[in-house]
């Protein structure tokens, strides 16, 4: 068993932080005054050039295949990247991607939504959540019903991430209602807002925020279609399969973030006489941060692994992204104890990262459906103890 890094890995991950250093950490100070003035954080023109200038350094698409012009990496040096991006309170991600799940497109649609996507001029959504179905997804109504070359659409989407900004949104609708959800009763299809959804804006604690969507009798052509009818529900899995090792990811370097600065803090901060981190509560707090932290790394790191091994990566991302997104939830709250009052304030940007992270406990998967698919993994026999 080898736990370090390969040369490439290490590479990649240096120039991600270089990059990230010179480039986007310079922007913290402006992104979160502008927060700080209920203003976006980053203008979409400013985040395109960020990520061309990215292109530039050599990261354009890490998802992407090759022969779309990315860089097709494996799970592992993703998620190093990820956590690298984590590290920056400013909204960066890199350019040139694509959701997962437009690579079922056909030739035509892959011109008219894949390769625009990739390149920055088209953007997309996707949207399998409503009103009344979140964790139980299988339970959707959003219905699309046949009229001669075209579906009929209806119903409402929610918390749908850029739903607001979208030009399309990938929209998994109930063909079939006899067949249910899991008997191939579902499709996915590609519709664009000109064919007539509606979305509002939701706010939320985080900084900028998703966006509901209506339906009534959109009329979308059955070339819309995105892969087979009745395959809908499975690319909704997939699509979420993906965000179970990229946001623990994430959190692991918001919580390195985090910790150095009450690290500084504690060290530096005096009452009494005496740095705070002299004391025996605040030097737990740190210690069990980096336990937890250094935990999380290899939950993360091994779910990625699985994927880049081809294995089913289902219970080991689960177990990373409900591990991962406790432990930076905790190590964030430990960070902001350990700033006291200052910790409270929007002087610093820990309340900001306290608001942020908590959303990784409850989209793309609940902390408590994690834990169902876990155990319920253990109970049916699918995973034995010691085998993962
Ligand atoms: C900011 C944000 C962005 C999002 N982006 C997207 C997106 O881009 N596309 C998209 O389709 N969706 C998106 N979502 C939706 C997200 O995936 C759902 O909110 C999430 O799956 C939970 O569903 P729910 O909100 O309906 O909660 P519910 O399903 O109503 O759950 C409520 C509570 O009950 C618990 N619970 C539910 N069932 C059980 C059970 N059987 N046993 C134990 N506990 C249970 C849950 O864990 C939770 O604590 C986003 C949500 C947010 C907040």
């Amino acid at each position: 068993m080898d736990f370090a890094l390969t040369d490439e890995q290490k590479a990649v991950r240096d120039t991600a932080r270089a990059f990230i250093a010179k480039e986007v950490m310079p922007l913290e100070q402006e992104v979160l005054r502008r927060e700080r003035a209920h203003q976006p954080s980053l203008e979409p023109g400013e985040l395109r050039e960020l990520q061309l200038k990215a292109k530039k350094f050599g990261f354009w698409g890490l998802s992407t295949p090759q022969e779309y012009g990315g860089m097709d990496l494996p799970a592992v040096t993703q998620s190093l990247i990820w956590t690298e991006i984590g590290r920056c309170f400013v909204p960066f991600r890199f350019g040139g991607e694509a959701d997962n799940i437009l690579y079922f497109a056909d030739e035509d649609q892959k011109r008219e939504y894949l390769l625009p996507t990739i390149a920055g001029d088209r953007v997309s959504c996707f949207a399998i959540t409503e009103p009344g179905a979140g964790s139980d997804a299988a339970n959707i109504k959003l219905s699309a019903r046949q009229v001669g070359d075209e579906w009929v659409l209806n119903g409402e989407k929610t918390f749908i991430t850029n739903g607001n900004d979208a030009d399309f949104a990938i929209v998994v609708a109930v063909t079939d209602k006899d067949k249910g959800v899991r008997g191939g009763g579902t499709t996915a299809f590609l519709v664009d807002r000109e064919m007539g959804w509606k979305s509002e804006f939701i706010q939320t604690m985080g900084e900028g925020g998703p966006a509901s969507l209506v339906f009534e009798d959109v009329r979308v052509p059955a070339r819309n279609i995105l892969g087979e009818i009745g395959q809908g529900f499975t690319l909704g899995m997939k699509w979420i399969g993906k965000g179970r090792y990229v946001i623990p990811s994430n959190g692991i370097g918001i919580a390195e973030r985090v910790l150095q600065m009450a690290v500084d803090h504690a060290n530096t901060r005096e009452t009494f006489g005496r740095p705070i981190g002299e004391n025996q509560a605040i030097q737990w707090m740190i210690a069990d941060s980096e336990v937890e932290l250094e935990a999380a790394r290899m939950l993360v790191l091994r779910a990625a692994w699985a994927v880049d091994q081809g294995l089913e990566p289902r219970h080991s991302s689960s177990m990373a992204k409900l591990y991962g997104a406790g432990m930076v939830n905790r190590v964030v709250d430990r960070a902001l104890q350990i700033h006291g009052g200052m910790g409270y304030t929007r002087e610093l940007p820990l309340e900001r990262a306290y608001r942020q992270v908590r959303l990784y406990r409850i989209f793309e998967g609940t902390d408590e459906m994690l834990r169902l698919i876990i155990s319920r993994d253990l109970l049916r026999g699918y995973t034995k103890l010691g085998q993962v």
